[in-house]
């Protein structure tokens, strides 16, 4: 299965595969309180109107329209969950607070520091004239019953969920969280913290990927770790795929004597659907299905893998919650300094980004090898330097991908 290799794929091709192999995740129903990063799987409507009663804006008096000096006696209060018990009268004034009910009969609020309190509690002087609908916020002005508050596929974070319970929501219909395994291949890889023997490094990508699956919202446990042995690995990937929805392999699927993992996944059943992208770093990118198991072999390298993460696992995660698109505010940068173009692969180059005179400006993040796991350190996105001869100038325009946390 190593021997031939296949063509490179271009990186939209590779998406684009990657983005049909994903059936979406079932939903369930969480209270509100648990639903915090889920994705919303049905649009969310106003069970009510919001406010639900025209409320006062202010602390200070309901009375009607008027001119600025008037003399009102006081008709009792409404208070936030307390509306007043008698309607307003004539030449009367009700004291309200902020939130609380505009008793029937009043039109407008007066706030308080443009009253003056005459004898003791019982008569208010007006200091500045009142218009109807002053300081009242109406019936609906958030939102209306039955409009739609929140699409599915949105990501609910803290506003989100302020305006579903605002909406009169209690639970919530999400996507179920994809159960993703990751597993570090290699015999030189350490624990984290661990010291090190002759030719040994640490497994910088099984805490790596663990997190930035975590954040596309999947539920992770630790990295596994496995040998750079045969029947080893193909255990511990037929394990993973026993409860896993998406499988994320680091290292061994080059076409080294040590690389077991294509031929593991073989064995196990799991259909390649490509391998190889023409993409640096990433080239040796395998991506695999059983039924609706998706796996990813990506590269060993830990900016490799970062990398290839962002451009083809979030996407797929994503995917798997039905979360609509991600928006990037920016979407094109301009580059600082010219870059040598790779023949044959698309660049996806780790860069700071920065504003000057208008224009978004690209500047590589430092030396860019793909074993440099500094480069991501304070990256702000990817760019995108097509394949070719030369190199790309400074001042053109490449495209932008986002870089996961
Ligand atoms: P491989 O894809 O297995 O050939 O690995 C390519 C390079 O990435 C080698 O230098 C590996 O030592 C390194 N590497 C592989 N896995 C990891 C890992 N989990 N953490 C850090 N480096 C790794
Ligand atoms: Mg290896």
């Amino acid at each position: 299965m190593n021997a031939v290799a296949p063509p490179l794929l271009t990186i939209a091709r590779a998406r684009e595969l990657v983005l049909n192999a994903v059936t979406p995740l079932p939903t369930e129903s969480l209270p509100v309180t648990e639903a915090g990063d889920r994705v919303l799987a049905e649009e969310l409507k106003a069970t009510g109107d919001v406010p639900p009663f025209p409320c006062s804006a202010m602390d200070g008096y309901a009375v009607l329209p008027g001119p600025a000096e008037r003399r009102l006696t006081l008709a009792g209060e409404s208070r936030a969950g307390t509306p007043a018990l008698q309607p307003l009268g004539e030449k009367q004034a009700i004291r309200i607070s902020t939130g609380a009910a505009i008793p029937a009969g009043a039109t407008a609020v007066i706030p308080q520091e443009h009253v003056s309190v005459q004898d003791g509690e019982g008569e208010i002087v007006t200091r500045a004239a009142v218009r109807e609908g002053d300081n009242v916020r109406g019936r609906g002005e958030d939102m209306r019953a039955g409009t739609t508050v929140l699409r599915a596929g949105t990501v609910l974070g803290a506003a989100e969920l302020g305006a579903a319970v605002a909406a009169g929501a209690g639970r919530l219909t999400v996507a179920m969280r994809p159960r993703v395994r990751v597993l570090s291949t290699g015999d030189e890889l350490k624990a984290p913290g661990e010291p090190l023997g002759p030719g040994e490094i640490h497994n910088s990508n099984g805490p790596m990927l663990v997190a930035l699956a975590e954040h596309q919202g999947a539920a992770c446990p630790a990295a596994g770790r496995l040998p750079d042995d045969r029947a080893a690995t193909e255990a511990g990937l037929a394990a993973a795929l026993q409860n896993a929805d998406v499988v994320i392999v680091s290292g061994g699927v080059s076409v080294g004597p040590h690389d077991h993992v294509k031929p593991a996944l073989e064995t196990l059943g799991v259909e390649q659907v490509f391998w190889r992208v023409a993409l640096q770093p990433g080239k040796p990118t395998w991506f695999g299905r059983r039924g609706n198991r998706l796996v990813f072999g990506l590269p060993g390298n830990p900016v490799s893998a970062a990398v290839t993460f962002g451009l083809f696992v979030r996407p797929a995660l994503a995917a798997l919650q039905g979360r609509g698109p991600e928006r990037m505010l920016e979407s094109e940068a301009v580059l600082a300094t010219p870059i040598p173009r790779n023949p044959d692969r698309d660049q996806a180059v780790r860069v700071r980004l920065e504003r000057q005179d208008g224009r978004l400006i690209a500047t590589p993040n430092g030396p860019q090898g793909s074993h440099m796991v500094t480069s991501l350190l304070g990256a702000d996105a990817l760019a995108l330097i097509g394949a070719g001869e030369g190199e790309l100038a400074a001042g053109a325009t490449v495209t932008l991908e986002p870089l996961p946390r």
